[in-house]
């Protein structure tokens, strides 16, 4: 990967960089201050409520949805409002049944443990979660062979919020233990600006309202990067503009890091142009697609397509990914079928 593709995808990587360490005082901590996703948070107040008033551990929550759009901010946030303690580690980081098992002794009633990439948990340990989930037991064996025991633990009440990209990729009795299931999605440029504004206002950064529409409006629906975008142009109206962003020291800098008024960067382009090019804009296999612009497969399944199928520009179907008329027309190609030249639709290229 060359230097250039690499910032450049950075810039619009919805997955954790390094340089988003200094989020934290952009997190939102309760759930008042968490913007959008209003359906999911009136679910949650009414649950959280709920085991409030029965003083009993809440049920056990999967969120599920595209990174970046705040699925662990959340889970502290339930944490927060229960007034428990929150525990955090992700499925690649639990290796053996030991791992999961020194966690879940270590928690005190009622207590949180959020895991995310849950889908990514081991056999062995997703084993273990189960008793854990169910009755709040689990099962070590200790030993091997014909001498081996069995030592039967119970633990405290606590609630399991799981983290995870997508649903499907649970194995169904996983999936079937959790009491609730919430899906989140896609923020719209409108709530992307308040949480502009809101991260400019606490990172003192001057930020009127037309700059924070600019830098959502290119955000792909999602708060981590619509923080990052912000800081960057912060460098950029900094040396531009005695410091203050508005919409168009936002446009300059986002142009020069080539990401689009859509919020579309150079390997949504590519990946796009490949498509109708090549396949005449499809029907074409992921597997296709991945090779001819050389990602994983799931980074273009959960990263990539989720914003390119919300915005209209392609379509998911049996025989394979297809690219709709409005990608052409934001590209600046001629629609098959259509006469060239022809005036462009509006709402083909607007955000929802
Ligand atoms: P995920 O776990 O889904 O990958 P995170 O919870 O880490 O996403 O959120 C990424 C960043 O976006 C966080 O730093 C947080 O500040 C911000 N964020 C996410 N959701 C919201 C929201 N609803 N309101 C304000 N900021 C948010």
């Amino acid at each position: 990967m060359d230097m250039e593709t690499d910032f450049e995808n950075r810039m619009v990587s919805a997955e954790y960089l390094p340089e988003d360490d200094g989020d934290n005082p952009l997190r939102p901590r309760t759930l008042g201050e968490y913007i959008g996703q209003e359906k999911v948070k009136e679910n949650l107040s009414v649950f959280i409520d709920a085991a409030k008033m029965r003083h009993d551990a809440l049920d056990h929550v999967l969120l599920y949805g595209p990174p970046g759009l705040g699925k662990t901010t959340l889970a502290a946030i339930i944490a927060n409002e229960l007034g428990v303690n929150f525990h955090i580690t992700s499925g690649p980081a639990l290796e053996r049944p030991g791992d999961l098992a020194a966690m879940l002794t270590n928690m005190e009633e009622g207590d949180v443990l959020f895991i995310d990439e849950i889908h990514r948990l081991p056999r062995t340990v997703e084993e273990i979660l189960y008793p854990a989930m169910e009755d709040f037991a689990i099962d070590i064996i200790n030993g091997k062979g014909q001498g081996a025991s069995s030592i039967h633990l119970p633990l405290q009440r606590f609630t399991l919020i799981g983290a995870t990209t997508r649903a499907g990729q649970l194995s169904a009795p996983l999936r079937d233990r959790f009491g609730v299931l919430l899906r989140l999605e896609l923020y719209t440029p409108e709530e992307l600006a308040k949480i502009v504004s809101r991260s400019a206002h606490i990172l003192e950064v001057p930020c009127d309202e037309d700059g924070a529409l600019e830098i959502a409006s290119r955000s792909r629906g999602t708060p981590r990067i619509a923080n990052r975008m912000l800081k960057r142009v912060r460098d950029f109206a900094q040396v531009m503009h005695g410091g203050a962003i508005d919409a168009d020291t936002a446009r300059v800098a986002l142009n020069r890091m080539e990401v689009d008024e859509l919020g579309l960067d150079r390997i949504d382009r590519r990946m796009l142009e490949a498509m109708i090019r090549h396949y005449n804009g499809g029907p074409v296999g992921l597997d296709t697609v991945a090779a001819v612009i050389g990602e994983e497969a799931v980074t273009i399944e959960d990263v990539y397509e989720p914003y390119l199928m919300q915005m209209g520009f392609l379509s998911r179907t049996p025989r394979g990914r297809v690219v709709l008329p409005a990608a052409y027309e934001h590209l600046g190609l001629p629609v098959p079928g259509q006469p060239e030249k022809k005036e462009s639709y509006p709402e083909q290229t607007s955000f929802l």
